[in-house]
């Protein structure tokens, strides 16, 4: 039986808001079954909580966000990535601001933040989305399809005209080893015109080259270079995969998203989900076989 999953600890995190420039603490705490992953506000007085579901779900440009109408939490998705692919359910996380950290841009630290702890198993059954059907969304130039089936493939595709990405691919199957090998590390990335353009209008605070790949028209302006040549494409994976978790539950399905953003991937799980695309799977319980400890020997 595949059980659900959340932190054995509390973990405990701190770092620069990207938007507002802000030193911001974000703490996970262990949730009991069936929870799902709640945002909490911890830096109002009320601590308004918000579940993480397709209603409360937002696909801005460059960044996913959840709402109850009236509080936010911004940039959720590297942070959700980590969960979705490391199989956890369950969890609290306390904002104490109204975005969550940027880090390096990857989801390296919460993956290392959920491995230093570890995870224990809430005893009822993993509940997983599958597809009815196949499902394709559309909007201009990008789309993302959907397959039925029992895990969770993601196949990301990018196109951009600059000599250092081009056309790039990348597809893996989500399991909690390949997603740390694979995707995990993966930074964001950003135009250098389009950033300080943001400067500009006052939408970004915070941010430097600790933050994301920065790219001018030639090549790259952090000192240290990619991590790996298709780190654009591997990132592209790690956002698909954070954006599925706004279902609220982990998704089984092949998925193939082709320049996408996260307005195009919430917009399609609304619709996917408002339109009865998908059914609610519980993980079903392997036979287990007593081998006498005669045959053992
Ligand atoms: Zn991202």
């Amino acid at each position: 039986m595949q059980y659900q999953r959340t932190v054995a600890e509390r973990i405990e995190v701190k770092g620069e808001g990207i938007f507002t420039g802000k030193e911001i603490l974000v703490e996970i705490f262990p949730a009991e079954e069936n929870t799902g992953i709640v945002f909490v506000r911890a830096d109002l007085k009320r601590r308004p909580k918000i579940k993480v579901e397709p209603d409360t779900i937002i696909g801005l440009e460059g960044a996913t966000a959840v709402t109850d109408g009236t509080h936010i939490v911004y940039l959720v998705e590297h942070l959700l990535s980590a969960f979705h692919a490391m199989g956890i359910d369950n969890a609290e996380v306390r904002v104490h601001g109204e975005e969550i950290p940027i880090f390096d841009g990857s989801a390296y630290k919460w993956v290392r933040a959920i491995q230093e702890v570890g995870y224990k198993f809430c005893f009822t059954p993993k509940k997983f989305y599958r597809l009815k059907d196949e499902f394709l969304f559309k909007n201009g130039k990008g789309f993302i399809h959907f397959k039925p089936s029992d895990r969770l493939f993601v196949k990301a595709e990018i196109l951009f005209n600059h000599p250092l990405i081009g056309h790039q691919t990348f597809e893996i199957e989500v399991t909690p080893r390949n997603y740390i090998n694979e995707v995990c590390f993966a930074r964001t990335f950003a135009f250098k015109d389009f950033i300080q353009e943001k400067i500009k209008q006052g939408a970004l605070k915070g941010g430097s080259l600790e933050n994301a790949i920065v790219l001018d028209e030639k090549g790259i302006i952090n000192p240290d270079g990619l991590r790996c040549s298709d780190e654009f494409v591997r990132h592209k994976v790690l956002d698909v995969i954070g954006d599925l978790y706004a279902l609220g539950i982990p998704l089984q399905a092949e998925v193939h998203a082709c320049c996408s953003g996260h307005r195009l991937h919430i917009e399609a799980l609304k619709t996917l989900y408002k339109e009865g695309g998908l059914e609610e799977v519980e993980a079903q319980s392997f036979t287990f076989v007593v081998i006498p400890k005669r045959a053992m020997r």
